[in-house]
């Protein structure tokens, strides 16, 4: 389908003050620039998903209230005038109003099925997933986030020849792990690739061993603002003090943490890895409307910029 091209985006060096360029080589590969809607590694996941796709079916995915990935889809639904579903986390949801991702999932013609936790749960469950065939007639069920070996090779293309070369370690945010696991799959074997998660996943290390083909990666799984979606003041303000110094927007749910953790590890020097080191921005600046909203009736600082 035209819409998923080849695509290799660039690598911008990052000044950081208090980090000697001497020391560390930063490198932030701008995969958040590929798309405005479609956040980088969404793009990834999806185009291997609809490339093949019979424009018959509608294609139903699985995602919280904020999800890039159901966003995508539906943006993706509207262009190749396909049926979507998204069902989304929390039951609750639907007796409230609707915060921006998803009122755009809507407009984008998606249809919004809400689930409580139990039945979200269920979401890789074969009998489930034979029951949402049913009521869904001729549908195609991408799973959660689009990680399926389809999703994991689109990943494996965010690397070039040269990043193989040239870089040590690389690092990247991890929801379901399938940006993580094609980036594993096409790194070369001197270097780590780093996965830093953004939740409270137990059994995400096992869903990775059974994606990858090398055992050069660690997961970093403690979270140090508390898990998905969770944030305090001085997430706010790394991120505006982030815009600030590079221009470079991040996103409140992935990105930032990931580079918080990076820049504060270093700066602490406890950093442990390479010093050559490319850092996969994701994109999902989406969900910073929301995040506004909500930082807006706690009278908190807010993100100083949208997408
Ligand atoms: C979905 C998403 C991730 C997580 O990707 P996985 O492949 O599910 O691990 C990271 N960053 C952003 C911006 C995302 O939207």
């Amino acid at each position: 389908m035209s819409f998923f091209k080849n695509i290799q985006t660039k690598n911008q060096k990052l000044i950081i003050p208090f980090i000697n360029e001497k020391d560390f080589e930063l490198y932030m590969k701008r995969e958040d620039l590929i798309h405005p809607v479609i956040s980088g590694n969404k793009f990834r996941k999806l185009k291997y998903n609809i490339q093949s796709i019979d424009k018959k079916k509608q294609l139903i995915s699985f995602g919280g209230a904020y999800s890039n990935h159901l966003l995508a889809l539906s943006y993706i639904g509207k262009y190749e005038n396909l049926n979507t579903v998204g069902i989304v986390r929390g039951e609750e949801l639907k007796n409230l109003e609707l915060n921006p991702t998803l009122k755009r999932c809507i407009e984008n013609g998606m249809k919004l099925k809400f689930v409580d936790r139990n039945e979200y749960r269920l979401r890789n469950n074969k009998v489930y997933i034979k029951k949402l065939k049913k009521t869904y007639m001729n549908s195609l069920i991408i799973p959660e986030g689009g990680t399926n070996d389809k999703g994991i090779k689109g990943c494996e293309e965010i690397l070039s020849d040269d990043d193989r070369v040239f870089f040590d370690v690389i690092c990247v945010p991890v929801g379901s792990g399938g940006t993580f696991s094609g980036l594993i799959n096409s790194s070369s074997k001197k270097q780590l690739v780093i996965g830093f998660s953004s939740l409270n996943n137990s059994n995400l290390k096992n869903d990775i061993i059974k994606f990858v083909n090398k055992k050069n990666w660690e997961l970093i799984e403690d979270d140090v603002f508390g898990g998905y979606a969770k944030f305090n003041q001085e997430l706010i303000s790394f991120i505006n003090n982030f815009y600030n110094i590079t221009k470079i927007k991040l996103d409140p749910i992935y990105n930032s943490k990931m580079i918080f953790r990076i820049i504060d590890t270093i700066k602490k020097k406890k950093w442990r890895f390479g010093k050559r080191i490319l850092i996969i921005n994701t994109g999902g600046l989406q969900s910073i409307e929301s995040f506004n909203n909500l930082l807006k009736n706690k009278k908190c600082e807010t993100i100083s910029f949208t997408t």
